[in-house]
């Protein structure tokens, strides 16, 4: 035996996405990187803000003693005190250092999260269509997940919600905007949200955390406000990044944040700052974090995302896809034409366009397109979608 059996039966698991990867780079020597349109993968295409690169060189020019030793296992406090003021700006709640975990990105940090709340055999809600890794890092920690349907529009179900809680139930794991849907979930069922879990928790006999990843929290289009959790609910722990805020995805910075009226907030960053440090994180990478100390509040310009977006929906709505318009991030989950996915995913992969099945995300039936990609490869793919679907209606 090589790997432990668990690893080797998540690895059959998730294998379409190394299926994909294969496939992609055997199509890119076969046809030319021209001829291939790859919208499988969430890596940013926009360079980082110049404001950030420019203080970046400013950080390396400058002398800091120590600039690669080893800090405080939550970051240094400069780069807290900095994120803690930027989110009490943004969202008026008083945030401030002792609230914050400098983190590895949100990958980090929601292992971090996951590892300090859970017990083993706690539920956590994960609503579908998710980030596949949610399933793997609820698992890495002892944890069990349930999953929990969004509604056709992808919106919230607070009545499934309200099912699936147990007085197992730990903790929700919500991501707005999503991936990879795009959709962002109102205030008003965000606020109805709160409430649930709070008469769910008094129920029960339980603290229910809710956990908020928002990776995508600076991609909101249309002058849209991403609703604030926090005031929807004490107990609300965010996990952010700045891997797509910045497109410093390989960077690896991110950070917690929790409530600081919720319960004993010392005693949770306490444990979180345990787990960054145990988990072999030891802290987040010290660079980034002295930049962002710097330009805290900064991020890319969504509208460049945002024209991507558009150029994509109307090429496929002409095209005659069904899809939810979406209202951040930068995927789109479209209809496929026939109700298992994967054939058609394969139809397009034969002329040269990559798009992840609905299945690896618990939505069969749709298909992901990652449109963070140079807007040429938008323009060009448009023509063989509407050919692929054209084909499939007919056949
Ligand atoms: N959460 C969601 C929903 C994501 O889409 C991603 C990355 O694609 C992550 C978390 C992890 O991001 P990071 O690079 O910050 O670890």
């Amino acid at each position: 035996m090589t790997v432990a059996n668990k690893i080797r039966e998540a690895m059959e698991r998730a294998s379409w996405i190394r299926r994909m990867f294969e496939d992609g780079a055997r199509m890119k020597q076969e046809l030319g990187e021209d001829k291939v349109f790859d919208f499988s993968l969430g890596n940013p295409c926009l360079d980082p803000p110049a404001a950030y690169l420019e203080a970046l060189r400013e950080e390396l020019r400058e002398p800091r003693p120590a600039r690669y030793a080893y800090m405080p296992n939550a970051g240094y406090p400069e780069t807290r005190a900095a994120v803690a003021a930027t989110l009490h700006e943004k969202r008026g709640t008083p945030f401030e250092t002792q609230h914050i975990v400098m983190t590895c990105g949100a990958a980090g940090g929601l292992n971090v999260v996951l590892k300090t709340l859970l017990n083993p055999g706690d539920e956590v809600l994960v609503l579908a269509p998710f980030f596949p890794e949610y399933l793997f890092y609820v698992a890495n920690h002892g944890g069990v997940t349930r999953i929990v349907e969004t509604k056709q529009d992808f919106s919230l179900s607070l009545d499934g919600i309200e099912q699936a809680i147990s007085a197992q139930t730990r903790a929700i794991l919500v991501n707005s905007p999503n991936n990879p849907t795009g959709r962002m979930y109102d205030e008003s069922s965000l606020v109805q949200l709160g409430e649930l879990l709070e008469r769910a928790g008094k129920r029960h006999g339980t603290d229910i955390y809710l956990i908020s990843d928002e990776p995508y929290g600076e991609l909101v289009f249309d002058g849209a406000e991403l609703p604030n959790l926090f005031s929807c609910y004490t107990r609300t722990i965010l996990v952010n990044s700045y891997s797509k805020s910045l497109s410093i995805a390989g960077d690896r910075l991110g950070y917690i944040a929790v409530h600081p009226e919720g319960e004993d907030p010392g005693t949770l960053v306490d444990g979180m700052v345990f787990c960054n440090r145990t988990l072999g994180f030891v802290n987040a990478p010290a660079t980034p974090q002295q930049v962002i100390r710097r330009t805290s509040g900064i991020h890319v310009e969504t509208g460049e995302y945002e024209k991507r977006r558009d150029l994509l929906c109307q090429g496929l709505q002409e095209a005659g896809y069904l899809f939810t318009n979406p209202e951040g991030a930068f995927y789109l989950f479209p209809q496929s034409p026939v109700p298992e996915e994967i054939p058609f995913v394969q139809a397009l992969l034969e002329e040269g366009v990559l798009v992840v099945p609905g299945t690896g995300f618990g939505r069969s039936g749709y298909f992901r397109i990652a449109y963070c990609v140079e807007e040429k490869i938008i323009e060009n793919a448009l023509p063989v979608f509407d050919r692929v679907l054209r084909r499939h209606r007919t056949a």
